[in-house]
């Protein structure tokens, strides 16, 4: 196998975003030999065009809207303007901080990273420009990239993704999001706050699919009242540039052609796996349109070779990416582990936040599981009552028989810090009676979770 152009490590991993560089680090730290294969900056979505530079927008549009509500707190006569390159110039430059660090790092523990594009030789071997890197174990992590609606007019000067809306020039007059998940709802949110006139379609009934329907529900009346508009069940047709220059979004809607126009039309439709350029087909491993088949180890059909984060499409989160590299890593080691990978908490960052972890009322019904819901609201919290921020609320599902916390679905301030609570309690088997004896601080908007334990 040690040909003279071939390196021979113990571990390759292929793409360093928060699975690849996260599972690199605890490989090193485990005294293992690491070769780490990135064809663009460390960070991989993630860090890079992602949940980073998007909660470095959120700042920006979190304080646009905190001077909105100024007044009503009797401070007056503010004048201020949104100068929109500050806020690019300062998500590149906490991106580029923090890439640093990541870099740094890796430096730190001797991982031999070596830039470029991995494409599998045999099963053991990848080539890198000219060279070629064989390993005895290796953990594909090369993420996931944006969708496109095969539709016409999908590559119209102004249809863009979430890596182009990150660059804008300026801000848009008028967006229209095409997908009411996670990155639509973020960007619609965000750009609102900035002062664009947003339209979201979305193809499902309710926005947010895979979340609680109640928080959907409640997310899409706040939304609303911020004056996003959101149509829902509306299936996009085709794009057009309009006679002024902008775009023109034709969906069907209940039977009838519609129409909105907008300057920009962004594509949140979904990713997919990033499975080119790898040549999987050379080497028979197994793969789906959702991407590499993996078991609960993350052991792809050729047992030295693992697939985590985006690339296996179960979980697409970046901290799902990087325990299940843990698990990967621990499968080879021969170690158990004590991780429980169906609970994995998800955050939307609109303003106010949504965060789900555990099981929906829709999962408990479809699985048959007994259950009781428990809620309570921020409009009654007395730390949200003093932020003037009162919308949402916490709904925790429990199994009826036993007691054990199923589920916990929060809208509202701060929603993606306080799910980590509910997140632990599941992990720990925690019931709901036992959530009502544990001491919450006061006032904190933590509370409004021990408060859903009573109802
Ligand atoms: P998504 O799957 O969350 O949402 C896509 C939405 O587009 C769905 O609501 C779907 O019904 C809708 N859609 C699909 N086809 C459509 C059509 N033809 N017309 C109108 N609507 C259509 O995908 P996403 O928002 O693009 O995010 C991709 C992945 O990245 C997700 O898995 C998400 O969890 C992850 N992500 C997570 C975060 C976070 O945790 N904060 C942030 C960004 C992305």
């Amino acid at each position: 196998m040690n040909t003279p152009e071939t390196e021979y490590g113990k571990l390759l991993i292929i793409g360093a975003g928060p699975g690849g560089y996260e599972t690199a680090l605890l490989a090193a730290r485990k005294g293992i030999e690491v070769t780490l294969i990135e064809k663009g900056p460390v960070g991989g979505t993630c860090l890079n065009e992602g949940c980073i530079p998007t909660k470095a927008f959120c700042r920006h549009a979190q304080m646009l809207d905190e001077l909105e509500e100024a007044e009503t707190l009797g401070i007056k006569n503010l004048n201020y303007t949104f100068d929109f390159q500050t806020a690019v110039d300062r998500k590149e430059q906490i991106v580029g901080q923090l890439r640093q660090g990541v870099e740094g790092l890796l430096r730190h523990k001797l991982i031999h990273c070596i830039e470029g594009t991995a494409r599998f030789v045999d099963a053991h071997t990848v080539q890198v420009n000219e060279q070629t890197y064989a390993a005895d174990h290796i953990i594909i992590a090369t993420g996931s990239v944006p969708q496109i609606l095969p539709i016409p007019g999908n590559n119209l000067p102004g249809v863009i993704t979430s890596r182009e809306i990150l660059n804008l020039k300026q801000i848009p007059k008028r967006l229209c999001v095409i997908g009411a998940g996670v990155i639509g709802l973020e960007f619609a949110s965000i750009f609102n706050s900035f002062g664009s006139q947003v339209t979201v379609l979305e193809y499902c009934k309710e926005i947010l699919p895979r979340f609680d329907t109640d928080l959907a529900k409640r997310l899409k009346q706040s939304l609303g009242k911020r004056g996003i508009e959101i149509q829902t069940q509306a299936q996009v047709q085709k794009i057009e540039k309009a006679e002024d220059g902008s775009l023109k979004v034709s969906f069907m809607k209940k039977e009838k052609e519609e129409q909105t126009e907008a300057n920009y039309v962004l594509m949140a439709v979904g990713r997919r796996a990033n499975t080119e350029s790898l040549n999987l087909d050379d080497i028979g491993i197994a793969y789906n349109k959702r991407g590499i088949e993996v078991d609960e180890n993350m052991q792809t059909s050729l047992p030295h070779i693992y697939a985590i984060g985006d690339i296996n499409g179960r979980q697409m989160l970046a901290h799902a990416a990087t325990f299940q590299g843990v698990r990967a890593l621990n499968h080879i080691l021969g170690e158990n582990d004590s991780l429980d990978l169906n609970i994995i908490p998800a955050a939307v960052f609109t303003q106010p936040e949504a965060a789900t972890v555990g099981l929906t009322e829709e999962d408990c019904k479809a699985q048959n599981i007994p259950y009781r819901c428990h809620k309570s609201f921020f409009r009654a919290n007395g730390k949200a009552v003093c932020l003037n921020e009162t919308d949402g609320f916490c709904k925790l599902l429990s199994h009826k028989e036993n007691g054990k916390i199923l589920g916990g679905h929060l809208f509202g301030p701060h929603a993606a810090d306080l799910i980590q609570e509910i997140t632990v309690l599941i992990q720990r088997q925690a019931t709901i009676g036992e959530l009502s004896n544990i001491v919450h601080a006061h006032p904190t908007l933590g509370e409004v979770i021990l408060e859903a334990s009573k109802d």
